[in-house]
């Protein structure tokens, strides 16, 4: 019975939370920590000295022998510097040490992370600071501590420090709302995000024989197999039991590290699992998501798997995606987009709601920009995941009631048929009850806006950045108009009616996939930014710049060196990927086409011989040599689309690879893929699909 789990024990167990410092730290050091979190205050040394010694004595007896300050550089990924607790004490022996100084502040050598022309090499060193809102833990022998990362001069290198920002901003602004509603209480505003995790799990050796998979985390080539998804057998199929023994295992850690693991399954394509945390606060989320895929990588390792996180490992098969499910709540709990019991409740939600349309209307390309990549280009309008234009689902029933909103402003008789806003006429607004749309890009989901278009390989912070800026941003407009309002309901009523009807071309029911909605949404001056090339520079318009300046999000210089780490990221991937091609191609995939075209010459001469009949053997010569000329050609097109690139900055560079680069790679991907169904399979270089995603 010993290898019975028991979950509430271990769950947490290599946290240092709450529970543990109150358990472990003297109770005035512990109060200082909490006053500090509440206030947003600096921690005093000597405070950080108790807490540095009790998580060093913790730590050590979980048997962690390391420390290191854990950050997320604009890599979208994480970073570690492991440095050991180890002090000398003159006589040949050393004691364990841990230092409050060294608890809140790091130097790693960090020169090498992107940073978009934020540090010069002259001022190269990156600093970290302890991020006490986050909980440090334990993992492979060494103490993790969240940090934020920044340069020499202060500006921000990381994904954390904007997010705590914009965290920030929107409980402030949120907070200005609630009280005209009469909320005295709530202190703060909590930004909630659960966000769904998708990805795909192959066997290590089959990965291990493809250069594509191990160099970009996709297949570059691979004719489609003759069964795909078509069968639906795979979603929420019954679990391999390779995988369901991965599953156990990760959920395991996932709980030792306090992440709320709680939904696994698979997914549409074969090989394609999810995993869904229960949400928490924007932050942890962020630091829980980023723990799940570091984890998710490791794990399958030990189960001879391997899990990919690309958006599009296969084509022609679903790629993967993160469901950012993202509402606000009070310091107490109380969900702001849960349409309440009372037309007070109801009016207040109203507000949220109309925030939340009108700064998406306004920040569409903004949000959309934060998606954008190399890797998320293949989905976003490919037909399966979120289409690249930007809108809202609000279900029929709320639909509904911002129909009726702004429809009444056009009756004369407003007493008769208006639906009024004010705080004591609203009437109950039913709970959604119809079918979610799942081609939308952002959904309202009865109490919480689920975010549809990130990348499963993606950091969650740049969406959840944005959402927050531009619900602080909007929230705080309407907290202006109405503070001043003399008549609050009448005021209200005009501020909803306005927001709603000035914005609902950004509201959209229908089918997302369709190429009505396309030209339905132009229509309506809504922008679809179809790839990064042309997303990235919408990203830095002055009406950007202005939104994340204003609430000090970014500094116009952190924004800047964010676009230019985007583009660099997408034209060094487009790059590698281009290479990685032309690599195998002319080293794997035309030698294996003349191989066996030659075997069928030599077949071919034997039968002459005998006077016995060669069709097919002439008939596949003759494709096989067609297509490796073909092949060749396009060979030599992508060298030549690659060796004219010209020496320019990213913005350009990124249109080139867009314009030029890709249609070479797709031309010469479409040769190979017909090679491959004309060559005998034991001549073929590399696992196909049927071997990848059918073992
Ligand atoms: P699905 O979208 O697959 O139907 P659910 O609606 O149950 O699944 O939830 C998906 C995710 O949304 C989960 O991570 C869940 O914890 C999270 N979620 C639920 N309520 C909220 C909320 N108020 N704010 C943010 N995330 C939430
Ligand atoms: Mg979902």
């Amino acid at each position: 019975m010993s290898d019975i789990l028991n979950v509430p024990e271990i769950f947490g167990s290599d946290v240092f939370n709450e529970a543990t410092m109150q358990q472990r730290l003297r109770s005035d050091t512990y109060r200082a920590w909490k006053d500090c979190i509440a206030t947003g205050s600096q921690l005093p040394l000597d405070v950080a000295n108790d807490i540095a010694e009790g998580m060093k004595i913790w730590a050590t007896e979980k048997g962690a022998t390391h420390y290191t300050h854990w950050f997320q550089p604009m890599t979208g990924i994480t970073a570690e510097k492991h440095d050991s607790f180890i002090s000398p004490t003159g006589d040949g022996r050393v004691i364990m040490e841990f230092s409050g100084k060294e608890l809140v502040r790091g130097e790693p050598d960090a020169s090498s992370f992107p940073s978009g022309g934020l540090r010069a090499t002259f001022e190269a060193r990156g600093y970290t600071a302890w991020d006490p809102t986050a909980c440090a833990f334990v993992k492979d022998g060494s103490l993790y501590i969240p940090t934020c990362f920044f340069s020499y001069t202060g500006e921000s290198l990381d994904k954390k420090t904007p997010l705590l920002r914009s965290i920030e901003e929107v409980s402030r602004e949120a907070v200005r709302i609630l009280r005209l509603f009469g909320d005295m209480e709530t202190r703060r505003v909590v930004c909630s995000v659960g966000a769904e995790q998708e990805y795909f799990l192959l066997p290590k050796d089959l990965y291990a024989q493809r250069e594509d998979l191990r160099l970009t985390g996709r297949t570059l080539f691979g004719a489609q197999p003759p069964k795909g998804q078509e069968l639906d057998d795979h979603y929420f199929g019954t679990i391999r039991t390779r995988v369901s023994s991965f599953m156990k295992d990760l959920d395991e850690q996932l709980w030792r590290l306090g992440i709320l693991s709680k939904t696994k399954h698979n997914e549409g394509a074969p090989c394609q699992h999810e995993l869904a945390p229960i949400y928490t606060n924007a932050n942890t989320a962020c630091d829980d998501n980023q723990l799940i895929m570091m984890i998710m990588k490791k794990c399958a390792a030990k189960h001879n798997l391997v899990c990919l996180l690309h958006e599009k490992p296969f084509a022609g098969v679903n790629g993967s995606g993160k469901h950012n499910n993202w509402s606000l709540a009070t310091d107490s709990g109380k969900n702001l987009f849960s349409p309440g019991k009372t037309p007070s409740q109801n009016a207040q939600f109203l507000v949220f709601l109309a925030a939340f349309i009108q700064g998406i209307d306004e920040y569409q390309d903004f949000l959309r920009c934060t998606v954008a990549s190399a890797g998320n280009d293949h989905r976003l309008g490919g037909g399966e995941a979120p289409p690249a234009i930007v809108s809202i689902f609000l279900g029929d029933e709320l639909d509904g009631v911002v129909r009726s909103i702004i429809d009444g402003t056009n009756y004369t008789e407003p007493a008769k048929s208006l639906l009024r806003i004010g705080v004591d006429v609203l009437p109950a607004i039913p709970k959604d009850t119809t079918d979610r749309n799942r081609t939308s890009p952002l959904a309202f989901t009865g109490n919480k806006f689920e975010f549809r278009m990130l990348g499963s390989s993606q950091s969650i912070a740049g969406p959840n950045i944005a959402l927050n800026t531009i619900m602080a941003e909007e929230l705080g407009r309407f907290a202006d108009a109405l503070e001043k309002a003399e008549n609050f309901d009448e005021a209200l009523q005009k501020l909803v009616c306005q927001a709603l009807t000035d914005h609902s071309r950004i509201i959209f029911s229908g089918n997302g996939y369709s190429d009505a909605w396309k030209e339905e949404a132009a229509r309506r001056g809504l922008s679809n930014l179809s790839s990064t090339a042309e997303a990235l520079p919408a990203y830095v318009c002055d009406k950007n710049v202005e939104l994340v300046t204003r609430h000090g999000i970014f500094t116009e210089n952190e924004f800047r060196a964010r676009h230019t780490i985007h583009l660099e990221a997408y034209n060094k991937i487009v790059n590698i990927e281009a290479r990685t091609m032309v690599d195998m191609a002319v080293h794997q995939i035309l030698p294996a086409a003349l191989h066996y075209t030659r075997t069928l010459c030599d077949s071919v001469a034997g039968k002459e011989r005998l006077g016995a009949p060669c069709r097919a053997e002439t008939t596949l010569i003759r494709s096989l040599s067609y297509h490796t000329d073909a092949l060749y050609d396009a060979v030599e097109a992508l060298k030549k689309a690659l060796s004219i690139l010209p020496k320019a900055d990213p913005e350009t560079l990124a249109a080139k690879y867009h314009n030029r680069v890709i249609p070479a790679m797709q031309a010469l991907r479409a040769e190979a893929d017909i090679l491959e169904e004309l060559t005998d399979k034991s001549y073929w270089p590399y696992p196909t699909y049927s071997d990848l995603l059918f073992y």
